[in-house]
């Protein structure tokens, strides 16, 4: 399919295990909600860029503590009937009853979205803080992924942890929960950024190891400003490389360059992922879509859309 040839309405009902199932790499994009006009016109421009390469599938993030519920299905709603782009929805369970869990789940169906992405989320303000579940709610992503599946034909993700989730104190343990949650009915995962290609390919052997399949697809975020890497250190335990922070401080006063070295770095990582043969690529995008496309552009692979 040449460059900004739209997807078919058949290739866009599909699901993303459909798309897995074909056993062409998928390119996907992430974006957030917004919260403002300015907010939507970005989310939308970003979008646009997007849809003229024709990715396998876009995800909106669900807002921490819910606090863009509306905002996700809007926007998800929108995407299914306004693009030719695959949504898929990021659905958290903090703060939600199971009643309300399953009425967004039926919003989606109404609306012939099929995907969700079933991830606990944190505590609204510290991530690390205490995970009190809603009374009438559930404890784990697992729970969620068994809800979703029960309520109709969802394609159901989760989140997969290349340098472990930051809860967990072992391994053998996070591995076990992460394989009990793809037994729960997981279609496959996606990961939490990460910087060192090594990473995901330990996770990827420890799941393979407890005879787990599903596949995992790693999350890529370039890194585009100082300003980032703290934030990056706040919002994830991703282990941030030493030699690419230097390399990165040494231009600060620079934006192009800490710019170019970071798109540089990024479209390497990707490389080596699909030289490793990893099932897609999923970008993080902040809603601006430049950078990513770049690196997409890098990689060869709008010639390939
Ligand atoms: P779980 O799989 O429930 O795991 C959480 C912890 O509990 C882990 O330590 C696990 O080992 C442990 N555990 C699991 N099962 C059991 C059990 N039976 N007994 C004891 N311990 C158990 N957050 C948002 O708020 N909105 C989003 O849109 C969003 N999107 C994300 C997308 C991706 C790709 C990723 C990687 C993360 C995303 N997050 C999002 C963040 C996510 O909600 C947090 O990282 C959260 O802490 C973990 O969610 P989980 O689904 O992995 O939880």
């Amino acid at each position: 399919m040449a460059l900004g040839t739209p997807s078919t309405r058949t290739d866009r009902a599909r699901t993303v295990r459909d798309l897995l199932a074909t056993g062409r790499t998928t390119y996907s994009f992430e974006f957030w909600a917004p919260k403002t006009e300015k907010g939507e016109r970005n989310l939308w421009n970003a979008l646009r860029r997007v849809e003229a390469v024709a990715p396998s599938f876009v995800s909106v993030t669900y807002g921490a503590g819910g606090s863009t519920r509306a905002g996700t299905v809007k926007a998800t709603q929108e995407i299914a009937a306004d693009t030719t782009l695959t949504p898929v929805a990021h659905l958290t369970a903090v703060n939600h009853t199971v009643a309300e869990l399953r009425n967004m789940i039926g919003q989606y169906a109404d609306a012939d979205i099929r995907n969700i992405l079933a991830v606990r989320g944190d505590p609204p303000g510290d991530p690390m803080g205490e995970w009190v579940p809603h009374p009438q709610g559930v404890r784990y992503a697992a729970d969620l992924v068994r809800l979703i599946k029960e309520s109709g034909d969802f394609c159901v993700g989760v989140a997969a942890f290349p340098e472990m989730h930051p809860r967990s104190t072992d391994w053998d343990t996070d591995i076990r929960h992460f394989v009990d949650k793809c037994r729960a009915g997981a279609d496959y995962a996606i990961t939490q950024m990460f910087f060192l290609p090594e990473d995901y390919l330990r996770l990827r052997d420890r799941v393979a190891a407890q005879g787990c399949e599903t596949p995992i697809i790693p999350e890529i975020m370039p890194v585009t400003s100082v300003k980032q890497i703290e934030r990056f250190a706040q919002l994830s335990n991703a282990h941030f490389p030493p030699g690419l922070k230097e390399r990165i401080l040494a231009v600060k006063d620079d934006p192009a360059a800490v710019r170019s070295i970071g798109i540089e770095y990024a479209t390497e990582f990707c490389a080596r992922l699909l030289s490793e043969g990893v099932p897609g690529l999923h970008f993080i995008t902040l809603n601006n879509s430049t950078a990513t496309l770049e690196i997409y552009e890098n990689l060869g692979l709008h010639e390939q859309s």
